[in-house]
């Protein structure tokens, strides 16, 4: 190994996130584009789920720029962006502790602003700590917007109307309130002061171009920066992470790799992340694609004898079949190693999944990347898991399921992200009642949850609210006894809160008087009367009318302390003004027999 390649220092891994039709794959492509269009021959290795932007590529695209803002003199061999955008694949570039990728662009539509997937991406980044700069894409949507294609746009800026910059100035500060809001420091970038606390935004356009120039620039410079401390050189054994596992015709299974550090060869032993255990195997080719340019190339792929990072290279090898994506792999220098390196494997695999008896709810995930996410955002939201494992959705998930549901009815369902449910488990679900919810999009897997999850509460609440015996008072009206006893039968006027069947009742005394069996309204049965009605009552227990009752007496509804706790707490805003007011009225007549009645003492009422 020659003493220059030892000290070579390795390309930054970029990766591109934001909301939907924001403008990461356009971006992506402009990006792209400038590279073909600017390379010259020979210095672009094409590369696997990755493109490269040589550093000469981002010197000529910043040239203007030179004249403009201090630019920094390029020590970077380039840029390596992850050609799929999105936090799918985001999770998956993941290593122990953090990301894979060194720095991040959030796209984020001008126009639109923060939107569920932009809010996500940044607690993503937050999570794993990754450096981000803002695309404020599409400012050429900003009506009156005077398009210059590929132009810095610091220039472009200049010839726009006033009104067109305050417009987007405008937009830019709803952007950075949202960032605010999460806990990052923002600014225009030609505004901040300092790089290393604040956040770029930049202004562009994926479409014509405008502000690609600044955006490669800050990148570049934020790489610098950042990795100064930490300086990668390229050396050493290999490391990476399985993007995708992948059947190739006729090279059996494959893994398609991002490696961030040091070299990999032809030959070489690799661990490789599994589901059940870790991959020891051997290296029987790396591929990189065959340069667009060869019109005449058979094949999609070429081999190489070795790759050094940072790089995406598709790995041949027997039993990768078995890997999983999101896990780490390994190059073994040493032979003496293989065990030690096989063990952190191991670990490092185990270390996202989750087996416990905790009363959580089950997760399902195609790699273990977003398996981890998805975990990461259920615990932000304080959803316990009970289990947490890659595949799909099978029996034994079912009746993990079932066992949470008996003691904990919310969180007796499955989360299954991009993966199958297997027939025999879709049954056993559909005949429990077990709920699996099923999305390719981490956000919309989470708020489908969520949103069963406060229908539930809801219904429960309406459930508990039921059960309760709502504040009642009325007046036996003279002349109106129908039948003494057996039941008694009178005719009552409702002066104050509601009464239904089945509520007890007291005198004014507090003395229990059996309880309403019956509600006639003019002869009709009714299951509620309220302030103001006269109706006809039944009354069940031993009750008779001139003995325990009076013409002309006043009942309450005999409301339990508990019950009472509660319309003063929890369900406050359910009572009537009219309700509120008899309730007073009720407690003071408990309160004499029991001081501490429809108090919270000893008791909780927040559940
Ligand atoms: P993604 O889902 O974030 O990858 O978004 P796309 O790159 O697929 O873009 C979504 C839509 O927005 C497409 O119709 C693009 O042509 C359009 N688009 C992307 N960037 C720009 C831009 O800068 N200006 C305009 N006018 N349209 C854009």
């Amino acid at each position: 190994m020659s003493e220059e390649r030892q000290r070579r220092l390795r390309q930054p891994i970029v990766a591109v996130l934001g909301h939907v039709d924001h403008g990461k794959t356009t971006l992506l492509d402009k990006i792209r584009g400038t590279t073909v269009a600017a390379k010259e021959p020979g210095q672009i290795t094409q590369h696997v789920g990755a493109s490269l932007v040589p550093s000469n590529v981002i010197e000529k695209v910043t040239e203007p720029l030179k004249k403009l803002i201090p630019t920094v003199k390029l020590e970077l061999p380039g840029l390596l962006f992850i050609d799929t955008p999105g936090h799918e694949i985001f999770t998956n570039l993941r290593k122990r502790g953090g990301a894979v990728a060194d720095l991040a662009i959030l796209v984020v539509d001008i126009m639109e602003g923060f939107q569920p997937q932009t809010y996500e991406a940044v607690e993503i980044l937050k999570q794993r700590k990754v450096p981000f700069i803002v695309a404020a894409n599409k400012v050429d949507r900003i009506p009156g917007w005077r398009p210059n294609p590929d132009q810095p746009i610091l220039i472009s800026m200049r010839k726009q109307d006033p009104s067109v910059i305050e417009f987007m100035d405008n937009q830019i500060y709803k952007i950075m309130g949202e960032l605010a809001k999460m806990g990052f420091d923002s600014d225009r970038f030609d505004r901040i002061k300092n790089y290393t606390r604040q956040i770029a935004i930049v202004p562009i356009s994926a479409k014509t171009g405008e502000g690609v120039p600044e955006l490669l620039a800050l990148l570049a410079g934020l790489a610098q920066r950042f990795m100064k401390g930490k300086l990668k050189y390229v050396e050493g054994p290999a490391k990476g992470v399985v993007m995708e596992v992948k059947e190739e015709p006729g090279y059996g299974s494959t893994i398609d790799t991002i490696i961030y550090d040091g070299i990999i060869k032809q030959g070489d032993t690799i661990v490789v992340g599994g589901i059940e255990e870790p991959i020891v195997t051997k290296v029987r080719a790396l591929l990189i694609p065959e340069p667009l340019q060869e019109i005449r190339a058979t094949k999609r792929f070429r081999a190489v004898d070795e790759v050094s990072a940072a790089a995406g290279v598709k790995i041949v090898a027997p039993g990768l079949d078995k890997a999983v994506a999101g896990a780490p792999i390994y190059v073994v220098e040493r032979e003496e190693d293989l065990e030690k390196i096989k063990e952190q494997v191991k670990k490092e695999v185990e270390e996202v999944l989750i087996e416990t008896d905790a009363e959580g709810v089950i997760v399902k995930a195609d790699t273990l990347g977003t398996l981890e996410a998805l975990v990461q955002f259920l615990r932000s939201r304080n959803i316990p898991v009970r289990m947490a494992r890659v595949g799909p959705v099978t029996k034994r998930d079912v009746m993990e399921a079932i066992a949470v549901k008996r003691h904990k009815k919310e969180y007796g369902v499955i989360l299954a992200f991009n993966v199958k449910v297997l027939p025999e488990a879709k049954e056993l679900a559909e005949k429990e009642g077990i709920k699996i919810f099923q999305h390719n999009v981490i956000y919309k897997l989470i708020e489908d949850f969520e949103e069963w999850l406060n229908k539930l509460k809801e219904e429960e609440r309406r459930k508990e609210l039921e059960k309760l015996i709502r504040p009642g008072k009325i007046r036996i009206l003279p002349g109106f006894v129908f039948r003494r006893s057996d039941p008694a039968i009178v005719g009552v006027e409702v002066l104050g809160g509601t009464i239904k069947p089945g509520y007890p009742l007291m005198k004014e005394s507090g003395e229990r008087v059996g309880s309403i069996l019956q509600i006639q309204d003019k002869g009709k049965t009714v299951h509620v009367a309220r302030a103001g009605q006269q109706v006809a009552i039944s009354i069940k227990g031993r009750v008779m009318v001139g003995r325990h009752i009076h013409e002309g007496e006043i009942l309450y509804t005999d409301i339990p302390s508990s019950h009472a706790r509660l319309w003063q707490t929890k369900f406050r805003k359910e009572l009537s003004d009219d309700e509120w007011h008899t309730l007073q009225e009720i407690i003071k007549i408990k309160r004499k027999q029991d001081p501490l009645y429809g108090l919270a003492i000893g008791a909780s009422t927040n559940k």
